[in-house]
């Protein structure tokens, strides 16, 4: 017998299932490039890739994935030679650093480690010690989904501004946007990076940078490469500039269809259903906890993101659990990325499309490996998040709305 036939759930922090609307949006001939539909659908996603990051500012759209976004970001704030500062909490953070030394840019780094979020007082003591204000732009992912880590965007905005320092501060929201709360131009953010394949449902292949007016001023003075230039792209005389070249055709059109989604849904809603199925994770995680040696990686729950939990268990055991979870019920968890040991991780991605029934099917996948496989575990995981659900919609916290 197999219990693995049926759909295929990839429940890993992106790419993130898609609805079958926004797969059927794409099934259509070429479309004219010049005129028509194409063109008046591409207006109203700028319009609405605004609305979801909270901005009343510009956005550049790109043919690339996240690391697209990050190397558009850089290319228009920095020159090579000069500085940025980078707070990590995971690998992406790291990631990013990377991309910027390859650039030729200088990169003073702080490393908040892969189990705690930036620290607005670490910020606010760097940039207080940079009299000369030698460091342009502060990176830092919103949620780094390798650690499950949220760091607090206006907090850091906040630090920044209280040392009376200029640095623009530039947010990678890869992960967490439609997921977690975030709030461009509220919380103090100059850039927002982030691409379509995760709270955005649409396949992999489009990355967004948007930017506010002192990012814009920056871009002036660097003067960035004809194709990563976001001017043009957020401000086109004519189609084709949009995308430095032909338009990603159907991206456009499965991102319209997701974005009516999330429209329809509405921004809070969509942070509350992420919250609700985030914390139906942990107080699964935490019941299991109770008789074994899992974790959640990120004790403080305010600095835990709603877009993809980490969890450790230890003894190689998170990555036994990982493939056994795929192969025998058809579920596939997120691989540990940077951690050590590797195999005493596992990632469980919970953003973009999905529900309740979702959650609590993988809760009961993981409890049926652990069973199967002898992991000692505590009881009780699965009413524990049929419990958070039950509750975030019950008729009283209703009425309490
Ligand atoms: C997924 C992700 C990236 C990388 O995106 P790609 O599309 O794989 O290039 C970068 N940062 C964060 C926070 C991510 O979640």
């Amino acid at each position: 017998m197999s219990l693995h036939h049926g759909r295929h759930y990839l429940a890993i922090p992106g790419p993130s299932v898609m609805p079958d609307e926004v797969l059927a949006a794409m099934h259509r001939p070429a479309p004219n490039i010049y005129e028509g539909d194409l063109v008046e659908t591409t207006a109203t996603l700028v319009r609405d890739l605004k609305w979801v990051a909270r901005t009343a500012h510009e956005v550049a759209m790109y043919a690339a994935n996240g690391h697209g976004a990050w190397e558009a970001a850089l290319a228009n704030t920095v020159r090579p030679g000069e500085t940025v500062l980078v707070l990590a909490s995971g690998q992406f953070g790291h990631g990013w650093a990377e991309m910027a030394r390859r650039l030729g840019i200088e990169v003073e780094l702080i490393d908040f480690g892969m189990t705690a979020p930036a620290d607005p007082a670490r910020l606010e003591e760097a940039l207080r010690a940079d009299r000369t204000h030698v460091i342009r732009a502060v990176l830092c992912c919103h949620v780094d989904t390798s650690t499950g880590i949220l760091s607090d965007t206006a907090a850091l905005a906040a630090a920044r501004d209280a040392a009376g320092h200029p640095a623009l501060l530039m947010m990678d929201c890869i992960a967490s946007l439609a997921a977690d709360r975030f709030e461009m131009d509220a919380w103090g953010a100059d850039v927002m990076v982030s691409g379509s394949q995760k709270g955005l449902m649409t396949p992999p292949g489009m990355a967004f940078v948007w930017f506010g007016p002192r990012a814009a001023e920056a871009r002036a003075r660097v003067s960035p490469s004809s194709y990563w230039d976001w001017r043009p792209r957020s401000a086109p005389e004519f189609y084709y500039q949009h995308f430095c070249g032909t338009a990603p055709t159907h991206h456009l059109f499965a991102l319209r269809q997701a974005l009516d989604m999330l429209k329809a849904e509405g921004m809070e809603g969509i942070w509350a259903r992420h919250d609700t199925l985030a914390r139906a994770y942990w107080a699964a995680v935490e019941a299991w906890g109770q008789g074994g040696a899992m974790r959640l990686n990120v004790a403080d729950p305010s600095a835990r993101s709603r877009a993809v939990t980490s969890v450790h268990l230890p003894g190689g055991e998170g990555e036994r659990l990982r493939r056994w979870c795929s192969e025998t019920l058809g579920v596939t968890l997120g691989l540990a990325i940077g951690r050590e040991p590797r195999d005493d991780y596992f990632r469980i991605g919970h953003m973009g499309h999905v529900n309740a029934h979702m959650a609590l099917g993988v809760v009961g996948v993981i409890e049926a490996g652990l069973l199967a496989l002898g992991i000692p575990h505590g009881a009780g995981a699965g009413r524990a998040a049929a419990q958070v659900v039950a509750e975030a919609v019950s008729p009283l916290r209703r009425a309490a709305e």
